[in-house]
């Protein structure tokens, strides 16, 4: 087992892995941003090493000081987290010439499974359902065309190298088909330095179920079931929830087991998230594979009682997976409320500044992860997420009620966070039928402002 482990991130997921260093008795070394001096995690690290200034290319983008650092620090491996340098293979690969363990998947594995035109064709070989559309990149417009042809309208042209919900354009005809295919290639090219792009069909309602998955050194690969992520904001999750409510379960396994194929097909070590969309027939479709740990592990968690950051070490100092499949069970059911310093009121307004007051809910089945304290200042210059309300129940109803009083104990001010929104939305009707598709939280909120 290693040593000493430099944690590449900040926040709660920093706070996470030192966690989880610590559990297993390995040296926690993190590294912070100027903007990020005074964050209380600091104080539980073996050691605190400052990178540089807040931008994050001047700090957790910054591969030379993060690399400086874990020397200095003498270091055997090195943990990113999620965001920042955790899917980019040429910070893998430095790692490795370095001869520092890169918590994660080798980098010719992250590449394979992180490109989207990739992944698809390792999937196919697999035998895991994905989108019907182009085997591989588009060339030019007629292509295009004879494609869409065969699968019908909608479609959407995605990057192969595509993220965070940026360059996706969908078509409802041949016209606009024709016209955004090339702009959707120098959209690409310009923003993800890749202007490959490929078409598939679009789903108009569907629902986002995504297999968390981890692999081993020894070509073992298992599956810790699904998560339902379906309600969102411009593509970002805002609730996550385990298991899928109202799937057919023998479905969802087929699913489950399709994942875990994949990954060992890609001879992949590490957690990895295999994502897809499932129609109103309930059919599945994969998306894409997440090369990382998700922020919305902890459902997971709460329902396999796997802790998925400490095996993620572990297979990395290259144990064996300690678990078969068949020793995995899911127990009742829990849910994640993302909770940000933004504004409900103001178009979800980013609110930096100090938080005075900060009373977290307690009691069964309450976890939270989240590094903030009284007092604490959130910085400008990173995401808005200032913690996770992660509630577990014996079955959906219970966890839901559950959540709900969690969230009427959780005070948050002076600034303002989305703690409201949640309240709202553990009262809604269709959320709590189960089964909302991907668009729904959109649509409520454009009928409330008008
Ligand atoms: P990114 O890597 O940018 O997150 P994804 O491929 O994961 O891109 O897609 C992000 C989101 O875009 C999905 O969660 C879904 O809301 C929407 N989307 C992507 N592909 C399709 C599709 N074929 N049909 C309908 N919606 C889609």
């Amino acid at each position: 087992m290693f040593q000493r482990v430099l944690i590449a991130n900040r926040g709660e997921i920093a706070l996470r892995i030192l966690r989880a260093c610590h559990e297993l008795g390995i040296e926690a070394v993190c590294v912070y941003s100027k903007a990020d001096r005074d964050a209380p995690y600091l104080r539980l690290a073996d050691r605190a090493i400052c990178i540089g200034d807040a931008p994050a290319r001047d700090s957790y983008l910054n591969i030379s000081r993060i690399i400086s650092a874990a020397e200095i620090a003498d270091v055997d491996a090195i943990h990113p987290g999620y965001g920042f340098l955790a899917e980019r293979a040429d910070f893998a690969e430095v790692c490795r010439d370095c001869r520092i363990e890169f918590i994660g998947p080798s980098p010719e594995a992250m590449r394979l499974l992180g490109d989207k035109v990739d992944a698809k064709r390792t999937a196919k070989q697999a035998r895991v359902p994905i989108f019907p559309g182009s085997e591989g990149a588009i060339e030019d417009e007629d292509e295009a065309v004879e494609v869409a042809r065969t699968i019908g309208y909608p479609v959407i042209i995605k990057a192969a190298a595509g993220g965070g919900g940026r360059g996706m354009r969908v078509c409802r005809n041949e016209a606009s088909l024709r016209s955004n295919i090339r702009a959707a290639q120098q959209e690409a090219l310009a923003a993800f330095g890749n202007g490959a792009v490929f078409i598939e069909k679009f789903l108009e309602r569907a629902r986002h179920i995504e297999v968390q998955v981890v692999g081993d050194k020894h070509g073992h690969a298992i599956h810790l079931f699904e998560r339902d992520c379906s309600m969102q904001r411009r593509h970002q999750k805002v609730i996550e929830e385990a298991p899928a409510p109202g799937v057919d379960r023998k479905k969802l396994n087929t699913v489950c087991e399709a994942a875990a194929r994949l990954i060992k097909t890609a001879n992949y070590a590490g957690a990895a998230t295999v994502e897809f969309l499932m129609d109103e027939d309930q059919n599945f479709s994969m998306l894409e594979v997440n090369t990382r740990v998700q922020v919305e592990h902890p459902v997971t968690e709460m329902v396999t009682g796997v802790d998925i950051v400490k095996l993620s070490i572990q297979v990395a100092a290259g144990e064996s997976l300690p678990l078969r499949q068949r020793d995995i069970r899911l127990d009742g059911h829990a849910i994640e409320c993302r909770i940000n310093a933004e504004d409900p009121d103001r178009d979800f307004m980013p609110c930096a500044g100090r938080i005075e007051r900060w009373e977290l809910p307690g009691g069964p089945g309450v976890r939270i992860d989240s590094h903030v304290v009284p007092g604490y200042r959130v910085p400008p210059n990173y995401d808005s997420m200032v913690g996770k309300l992660i509630v577990h129940a014996p079955d959906r109803p219970s966890a839901i009620r559950r959540m709900a009083r969690a969230l009427e104990e959780f005070e948050v001010g002076p600034i303002r966070t989305t703690i409201p929104l949640h309240r709202r939305l553990m009262q809604d009707g269709s959320f709590r039928q189960g089964g909302i598709d991907i668009h729904y939280l959109e649509r409520k909120l454009k009928q409330e402002t008008g």
